[in-house]
């Protein structure tokens, strides 16, 4: 693209676009955004020519890389048969189809896919099936509609997934107007204490606790936090012990991102219920699904006071149905969780060498996910992250940082020289920013 057309383009930007987490003014007198015409792979194409790394999928979703061909092909089939219809006494052979595969690959016991279109959407569907399963309950239990919810958790932005947030920098100005949520202490944080906190609220307010929301072995948003699979285990039996519903936010860590399919699978547990989005669409559009166990489904059978009265005008889209079981089939034809072996080792290596650094803490990985912190300041809103991202572009890198937190979260089959380079200007671009 010529330069004046970019420049034109970046400008109207400004006029009309109000872009997500982002202070607009700032943004107005800034430097230039990102412009990107076309992506393939790992790779984003900026209108003035550069190709750029994509280090985190784009927001955790291009997991198979952008524009599959094959998953472009599923959406320009479907999108030639049928582009929407409700499912409202309707259905469809690409949403039978998704959610008998998508129910396949979910841990046991988990057959009931409800759709939706976002990770936030996907949570709020589970947190009103949690609050409903309780309130139909034969032996009635009126004040079981709250949420335990783990300090640093993200799952989303909606009114009822934001109360369940401990990320500061999202909440604050809706903090006033926010359900309240208990939370304990994050196993990332210590994970005896968490255990010792989770035990003891089940143990005395069981009567009032509706679920427990995790999002398993990565608290992404929140910092790119992460623990043991044991909190896991433990947090099924006691949810189970104190008969609490157990609901596992797998819209970060599903479809591969630790290395299993899901994060659930490396603590061999089944959670009541379980929320995806992101990767199930391979970043293609939006999509969503929340599968349940055969116990929470049926306690929803009977009259039709006890349907579960919530739904989306897209949900269940065909479009993104037909996309989602494409995804699925390539997972299987393109053996994605065994590439992710090699790469996860990458980037394991490559984060304990910038463990070797002063002002470099708490370096970890888990399967294609690896982040350091740095320097001192834990605050979201802190600029070394920044510096890290300007200094990383400036070598072909999109290295989008959480506050203080650098990582990567490549697409799964990021092929293996893209990979070598991404680390290479991350490990490169934090020396640079430490040294001053
Ligand atoms: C991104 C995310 C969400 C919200 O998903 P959206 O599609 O952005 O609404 C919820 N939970 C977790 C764990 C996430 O990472």
């Amino acid at each position: 693209m010529d330069p004046t057309q970019r420049a034109q383009l970046i400008a109207r930007d400004k006029n009309n676009v109000w872009h997500p987490y982002t202070q607009m003014s700032l943004y107005q007198k800034g430097a230039d955004p990102l412009l990107i015409v076309s992506a393939n792979g790992a790779r984003l194409r900026e209108a003035d020519g550069r190709s750029i790394l994509d280090g985190n999928s784009s927001w955790w979703t291009s997991l198979l890389g952008h524009n599959h061909p094959r998953l472009v092909e599923a959406l320009t089939h479907q999108a030639r048969q049928l582009c929407h219809t409700s499912l409202g006494g309707v259905t469809h052979q690409p949403a039978i189809e998704f959610a008998e595969s998508f129910a396949a690959v979910c841990p046991p016991g988990l057959g009931h896919i409800f759709f939706s279109d976002n990770g936030s959407t996907a949570v709020e569907a589970a947190l009103k099936m949690a609050i409903q399963f309780w309130h139909q309950q034969p032996q009635q239990k009126p004040h079981k509609h709250e949420f335990l919810a783990l300090r640093s958790a993200f799952h989303g932005e909606t009114m009822g997934a934001t109360a369940l947030c401990d990320v500061g920098a999202f909440q604050a100005p809706f903090a006033a107007a926010r359900r309240p949520a208990t939370r304990v202490t994050s196993p990332a944080d210590d994970l005896g204490r968490a255990l010792d906190e989770l035990e003891k609220q089940l143990r005395t307010r069981a009567d009032h606790i509706a679920a427990l929301i995790v999002e398993p072995l990565i608290q992404g948003a929140g910092g790119m936090k992460m623990y043991e699979p044991s909190y896991l285990l433990e947090a099924r039996r006691l949810t189970e012990k104190y008969d609490v519903l157990l609901i596992v936010d797998e819209v970060f860590t599903g479809y591969g991102r630790t290395g299993r399919f899901w994060a659930c699978d490396h603590a061999g547990i089944s959670p009541d219920i379980l929320c995806a989005a992101k990767g199930l669409s391979g970043g293609v559009l939006p999509f969503a699904a929340t599968a349940t166990s055969d116990r929470v489904f049926e306690s929803f059978l009977g009259d039709r006071s006890r349907a579960f009265m919530y739904g989306h005008t897209f949900c269940g889209n065909p479009l993104g149905a037909a996309v989602g079981r494409e995804v699925l089939k390539i997972y299987e034809d393109e053996h994605i969780l065994e590439g992710t072996q090699e790469r996860s080792r990458l980037i394991a290596a490559s984060v304990e060498r910038l463990a070797q650094l002063p002002n470099v803490h708490n370096a970890r990985s888990l399967g294609m996910c690896g982040a350091v912190d740095l320097g001192s300041d834990g605050d979201y809103l802190s600029e070394i992250g920044w510096r890290v991202y300007e200094r990383a572009l400036a070598s072909g890198a999109y290295l989008r940082p959480l506050g203080n937190v650098v990582y990567v979260a490549p697409p799964l089959n990021i092929p293996l020289p893209d990979l070598e380079e991404l680390l290479c200007i991350l490990e490169a671009s934090v020396h640079e920013v430490l040294a001053g």
